[in-house]
């Protein structure tokens, strides 16, 4: 939608092929509704793409700054909440239905229920194969998204259009999603929320870390720090490699101060526990470790003092899967970069094609940088085509 837009206020002719019954469906899921259209803070490491080059010439041609102005001159407040961006209408609808009409307004045709199968081009001219009809143009412009929540009309179609082109697809795997974990201990787990930090490690290498919610639920962890570190899990998982993370319900602390805390007075261990996490969690760690609530801590055996302080600090566990495309937000793969002119956004395979979006294998975390992501190659593709 960006990228008709702004082509179309350069006055060119766009039709927009659409096969959902509207436009824009994915937008109106962001941000639980909210939109979290993008974020102050456009740090490249934020995003990830093997050549950041690439990543960082697309952003500062179309910035997070450049965005909020073009809602703003368009009539859309908007609203920062650490950092994170929102319409100030805290309505993601608002947002999307903005873009149709800007779509409207410049004359864009806008083909709903239609799905392009195929694109093909004769010398020139691409013609563009929908069910009931091929379009003819120019130049096309391919914004077909990641294969995340296929009902919102992304289905992993435009991955085999361009492919057909003679584009490299890096394998597609969900991102931004739940870790599966092995160990039956989260059955008991379930329904706990837990500030902490999530270490991924792959072959017992860390590669991954976040903090913030977790949520602990019968098949593993989910939440935003489950979510950041998931990319790497889908891909170590996708080369038969193991995977592993290790939970800290304590990142604020070292352990010499848990330590302190837990050897400082003279309540029961149990007591201890629920001063320092969550009750339900302080009963499950203290059942596994074999330890009674009841007794003090100079009363336990160091081994199973150390067992709990272990599990405290670093309760390890083992993914088997993340989330499945439709529990991702996005998906990371896609495109290879290196078929694409990050100036332009046309590909280097075909001249006059442009590819926008998730499409292209650059993938970025919770927070905006996804629809930064559309907004800014959509900017680009819509300037230069
Ligand atoms: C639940 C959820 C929450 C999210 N929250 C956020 C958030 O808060 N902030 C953020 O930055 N990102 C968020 N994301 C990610 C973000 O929505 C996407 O990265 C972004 O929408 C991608 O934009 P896009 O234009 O590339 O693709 P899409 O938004 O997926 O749009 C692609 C469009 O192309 C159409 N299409 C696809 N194939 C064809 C075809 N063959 N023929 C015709 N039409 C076709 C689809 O119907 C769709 O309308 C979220 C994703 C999900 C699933």
């Amino acid at each position: 939608m960006m990228a008709g837009i702004i082509a179309s206020q350069n006055g060119k002719k766009v039709i927009i092929v659409e096969h959902r019954e509207q436009p824009g469906k994915k937008i109106l899921a962001t941000g639980n509704g909210r939109c979290n259209y993008s974020n102050k803070n456009q740090g490249l490491e934020n995003y990830h793409c093997k050549n950041m080059k690439f990543v960082e010439s697309v952003l500062n041609e179309f910035s997070q700054k450049d965005m909020t102005e073009f809602l703003e001159k368009n009539g859309m407040l908007t609203k920062e909440k650490n950092g994170y961006l929102y319409p100030r209408s805290n309505q993601a609808v608002s947002l999307r239905d903005l873009l149709v009409t800007l779509l409207k307004n410049n004359s864009v045709e806008l083909m709903y229920d239609t799905e392009c199968m195929d694109i093909k081009k004769n010398g020139e001219i691409f013609n563009i194969k929908c069910p009931d009809k091929i379009i003819k143009s120019r130049s096309v412009i391919v914004s077909t998204g990641g294969m995340t929540y296929k009902k919102t009309g992304s289905d992993g179609s435009g991955y085999k259009i361009l492919e057909k082109l003679g584009h490299s697809i890096n394998k597609p795997l969900p991102a931004l999603t739940a870790l599966y974990c092995k160990e039956k201990i989260f059955k008991e787990l379930k329904g706990i929320r837990v500030d902490a930090k999530v270490e991924l490690y792959i072959e017992d290498k860390s590669v991954a870390k976040d903090t913030g919610e977790l949520q602990l639920t019968d098949y593993g962890v989910s939440g935003i720090p489950a979510f950041q570190v998931s990319r790497f899990a889908a891909i170590a998982l996708h080369k038969n490699r193991k995977v592993t993370v290790g939970v800290d319900f304590l990142p604020e602390i070292d352990r010499k101060t848990l330590n302190k805390l837990l050897y400082g007075n003279e309540l029961n261990i149990r007591q201890k526990l629920y001063g320092l996490i969550n009750q339900k969690l302080a009963d499950v760690i203290l059942k596994h470790t074999g330890i009674s609530g009841d007794l003090s801590v100079y009363d336990i055996k160091k081994r199973q003092m150390d067992k709990l302080t272990d599990t405290l600090k670093e309760f390890s566990v083992t993914v088997k899967a993340t989330g499945d495309y439709e529990h991702a937000q996005v998906v990371t793969g896609g495109v290879d970069v290196n078929d694409i002119n990050s100036l332009t956004m046309e590909s280097k395979i075909i001249n006059n094609l442009y590819i926008t979006g998730e499409v292209i294998d650059v993938d970025g975390l919770c927070g905006g940088y996804n629809l930064q992501w559309a907004w800014s190659t959509g900017y680009i593709a819509g300037m230069n085509c």
